[in-house]
């Protein structure tokens, strides 16, 4: 049987959302679902996957049956079995982790976020930049540990702390960068993630803060890559779900190179992360195969030798 891994979220005001969860709820028994499915006053952020007539029919029945959920856009990307361990549908006041909070943003709100920019339009943009030199503010919202596995060319990172996800001490340093609050409100600023939603949480926050050219990228680099493939892109994409990091087009046997080297030797790295195998320290790094086997799924020398492996 065939089994998918399928990604949306949708913005939208939601007066009742545990009315909507046990509608949900209802909709998936006998199902064959799992993975992360958030939903709040503010809308609904959903990454699962099952058999394919399952996880793709939820979505399908949210867009052509449920109102709330009209027009909803979702990548599907067909995997090898289950990649979530459980189904975990519930409420969660902030669909993303946000300094702050994202109740106070008034998300819901179409006109108060950035455009959405279709992938071709995104594509050409860069190529745009790239051409004449007057590149726009280029702006990852991921995590450090993401950029390590794959990226645009251009990056600014966001305020630290703005966006609260797990933090990434073993991460890369990032391109030295202006910081928004330094630049100029009229230069366009171009944002992306992997699915879309962190974009419009950050895009209405950088409106808020006066930026007037903000574009965010339609559907995240998932949508990006099914419909443009590698163009512009380095590396492979992180991805949080069983299979860690995909790229698109890829035969079985390929290896998935990341963008940032190997943490060890700086040679090219090759995914998915790994948890350092010493227990005590953990780490999440990448690291090129010479090196994974050499310290036996160690981060170092030193993690070899500890007692607790
Ligand atoms: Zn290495
Ligand atoms: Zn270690």
């Amino acid at each position: 049987e065939e089994y998918v891994v399928v990604n949306f979220y949708h913005l939208v005001d939601i007066p009742r959302p545990h009315e909507v969860i046990n509608n949900h709820r209802a909709w998936m028994e006998g199902r064959e679902v799992r993975g992360r499915i958030y939903i709040s006053e503010q809308g609904i952020n959903a990454q699962y996957g099952g058999l394919r007539k399952d996880a793709e029919g939820y979505a399908r029945w949210l867009a052509d049956t449920q109102p709330l959920f009209k027009g909803l856009l979702y990548t599907v990307w067909p995997v090898e079995g289950h990649q979530y361990p459980k189904l975990r549908l519930k409420y969660r006041p902030n669909l993303i982790s946000l300094a702050g909070g994202m109740q106070a943003l008034p998300i819901t709100d179409p006109a108060a976020r950035a455009i959405p920019t279709p992938p071709t339009e995104w594509k050409r943009m860069l190529s745009e930049g790239q051409r004449t030199g007057e590149m726009p503010l280029v702006l990852d919202v991921r995590n450090s540990y993401e950029w390590d596995a794959g990226h645009f060319p251009c990056h600014l990172p966001p305020p630290p702390l703005l966006l609260l996800a797990q933090s990434a001490p073993h991460a890369t340093p990032l391109p030295p960068a202006l910081l928004p609050q330094n630049a100029d409100p009229d230069r366009p600023v171009m944002i992306y993630c992997t699915g879309g939603i962190r974009c419009d949480v950050y895009g209405t926050y950088l409106r808020k803060k006066g930026f007037n050219k903000l574009y965010t990228l339609e559907g995240g680099i998932q949508n990006y890559m099914r419909e443009e493939g590698l163009d512009h892109w380095n590396g492979s994409l992180f991805v949080f779900d069983g299979r860690m990091a995909i790229r698109p087009n890829k035969d079985k046997e390929e290896e998935l190179e990341a963008a940032a080297p190997c943490q060890v030797c700086g040679a090219t790295a090759v995914l998915p992360h790994m948890n350092c195998a010493n227990i005590d320290c953990n780490k999440l790094f990448i690291a090129c195969d010479a090196c994974k086997t050499k310290f036996s799924g160690c981060c170092c020398e030193a993690c070899t030798a500890a007692p607790r492996l």
